[in-house]
């Protein structure tokens, strides 16, 4: 396979009667000459490394070395454990985790890029957060992180998944794709309900720019990593329901491209315009670097 649309997997999938998880495996075992248990071997350190990532940022005193960003997964999961959610338990959960793989990040702690290290807390803070609540096991969120893979190979092949080169939506727009592709297939959702959550994610983050203060991926990337978590939710809640995006997942996709190349210099982790150039960005780009 070509891992060059969404739709083709779903419909693949669905002719062959198939998860596109189960589709993927195979298609990489071969393409990779490997045996499936090799390649799900490799996707499960992967999957050892997110769980780390989303408990290793939990700690109230964290602060990064720029002093931007830390604590804040400490907080969210105060939040939870005292009941002042207002969303819930579960959506709280995948919030603190989100929040704590990207802490780690900043912190320069071990992170799995997926599929950058800026989103590394969207797609593993959802997996964690359902593997915990519904009780499923390792070997079903290794299966879920093939499917979430084929979208990110999908969007990396058509569009991009490098905020300097599409800006936000591209990292954490797609990271909300793959998550809630994943999540959808977890749930019991068919291909064709994959492809509309993909969709969905995607289309309500189109536009957003990347524009990290002081060109470190703290401020606003952190808690985007929440916002993408919540979004993969939305879009998934909605397409296990049975609501379609009126627009194809795969013109969503070359959408996002197109907007990624209109897209200004200053807006593409050049730290030059929008959050970052605000007055109290530029002071802490003082404060940091003199
Ligand atoms: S703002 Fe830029 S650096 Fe930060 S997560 Fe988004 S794409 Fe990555």
């Amino acid at each position: 396979m070509k891992y060059d649309s969404v739709s083709e997997l779903c419909r693949i999938a669905e002719e062959e009667k198939v998860r596109i998880s189960e589709l993927v495996l195979k298609d990489q075992a071969v393409q990779m000459e490997k045996s499936e248990e090799e390649i799900k071997g490799t996707m499960r350190t992967m999957l050892k490394a997110m769980r780390a990532s989303t408990k290793e940022g939990i700690e109230p005193g964290k602060r990064s070395s720029s002093g931007l960003s830390g604590g804040d997964a400490y907080k969210m999961q105060q939040a939870v454990e005292e009941g002042r959610t207002i969303c819930g338990p579960v959506l709280g959960k995948a919030l603190t985790k989100a929040l704590s793989a990207s802490e780690t990040n900043a912190c320069m702690g071990r992170v799995v890029a997926a599929p950058t290290a800026g989103s590394c807390g969207i797609l593993p803070a959802v997996l964690m957060t359902v593997g915990e609540e519904w009780e499923l096991d390792d070997e079903q969120l290794v299966m879920a992180l093939f499917t979430a893979s084929a979208v990110g190979m999908v969007i990396a092949n058509k569009a991009s998944i490098s905020g300097a080169e599409g800006g936000c939506q591209a990292e954490c727009g797609s990271a909300s794709a793959m998550a809630a592709a994943a999540l959808v297939e977890l749930n019991g959702g068919t291909p064709a309900m994959v492809g509309h959550a993909c969709a969905i994610s995607l289309k309500s983050v189109l536009g957003l720019v990347c524009d990290p203060v002081a060109g470190l991926v703290e401020v606003p990337c952190i808690k985007r990593n929440a916002m993408g978590a919540a979004n993969a939710f939305v879009a998934a809640e909605l397409a296990l329901a049975g609501i379609e995006s009126r627009i194809p997942v795969d013109e969503v996709i070359h959408a996002m491209k197109t907007i990624g190349d209109c897209m200004l210099p200053a807006l593409k982790e050049t730290a030059e315009g929008g959050l970052a150039a605000t007055p109290t960005a530029k002071k802490y780009m003082k404060q940091i670097f003199g």
